[in-house]
């Protein structure tokens, strides 16, 4: 019998973990399809408890509903609650557990793209979802310092005070977005995750402009969370400053991929989920 998986997003027609995931089932002779639920938000306690009835085996979360539906599980993840957000559910019988996939799916794409995370100083632009994930996945992965750099100020001392207790060793540190010289000079790895460089944002390019990437250590690596464009202007930046880059493709692949093997038990065949992406984007 083939399972049903699907995403929970509102809106949810523009997300790309349909063609990975299904590409993911057809490598691999999963028995599995993978679809899209608009969920609107008043709906969203409706359609969890419709998943059992439905008999979906497993699902994916986003936006807007990844904070909201923690109350609605039967269990969550310490990292899960540590993120305050849930990206994959779990069955177990009639159960469901939430996972966060996000945090450990950039560290695997960052290894995979050749960065060191052991010791890492690490700098993230951005105090929303994405560098909530990007924090804590850098310090579960022994990052030494993350400082976090937002353009208000009280985001970035907010997210610090919240997530140091799940850093362990790794010291947080708010950073003054105003004055990133200083502290790009002993910044080893560079994580853009602010939307400013989003496709058709106005000031993406002023955004690139205005960073002080001169000051970053020539051995530093520098990624940009957003996928859309690939080449972002702060990746073209970098690579214009023979800096090591990373594109964001990675984290989404890698957290769907670990997704994957949550639902299934199985590895997932992370090339054809990429080429599946990939091909997606073009
Ligand atoms: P949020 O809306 O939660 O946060 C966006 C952050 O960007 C906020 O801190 C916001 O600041 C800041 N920001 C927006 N515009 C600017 C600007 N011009 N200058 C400085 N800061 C700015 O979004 P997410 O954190 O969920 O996502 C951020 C990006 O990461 C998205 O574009 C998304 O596509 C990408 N992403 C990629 C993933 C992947 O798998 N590769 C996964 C998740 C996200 P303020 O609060 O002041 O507005």
């Amino acid at each position: 019998m083939t399972d049903t998986y699907g995403i929970l997003g509102w809106p949810v027609e523009h997300s790309r973990s349909p063609v990975m995931q299904n590409a993911a089932f057809r490598a691999t002779g999963v028995p599995g399809q993978y679809v899209r639920f608009a969920v609107p938000p008043e709906r969203l306690a409706d359609a969890v408890r419709g998943l059992t009835a439905l008999g979906v085996a497993g699902a994916n979360v986003t936006l807007p509903h990844k904070e909201a539906v923690l109350a609605l599980l039967d269990d969550v993840t310490p990292e899960a609650r540590a993120l305050g957000a849930v990206n994959t559910l779990v069955r177990d019988g009639d159960r469901w557990c939430g996972h966060n996939t996000d945090a450990p799916g950039l560290a695997r794409s960052l290894i995979e793209g050749g960065a060191t995370l052991d010791g890492a100083e690490v700098l993230i632009l951005g105090a929303g979802g994405a560098a909530r994930a990007a924090v804590v996945g850098m310090a579960q992965h022994g990052a030494r310092r993350v400082r976090i750099a937002a353009r208000r100020g009280e985001q970035a001392r907010t997210l610090v005070a919240q997530l140091q207790p799940v850093a362990g060793a790794c010291v947080l540190e708010p950073c003054d977005a105003n004055a990133l010289q200083g502290p790009l000079s002993d910044t080893s790895l560079l994580v853009q995750a602010t939307s400013a460089t989003l496709e058709g944002a106005p000031d993406a390019q002023a955004f690139a402009d205005n960073l002080p990437l001169h000051a970053l250590p020539q051995s530093a690596c520098v990624t940009d969370l957003v996928y859309s464009p690939l080449r972002t202007t702060v990746l073209q930046a970098a690579e214009e400053r023979g800096l090591r880059t990373i594109d964001g493709t990675g984290m989404l692949v890698h957290q769907g991929a670990l997704a994957f093997e949550l639902w299934t038990g199985q590895p997932a065949p992370v090339t054809a989920m990429r080429d599946a992406l990939w091909g997606s984007l073009q």
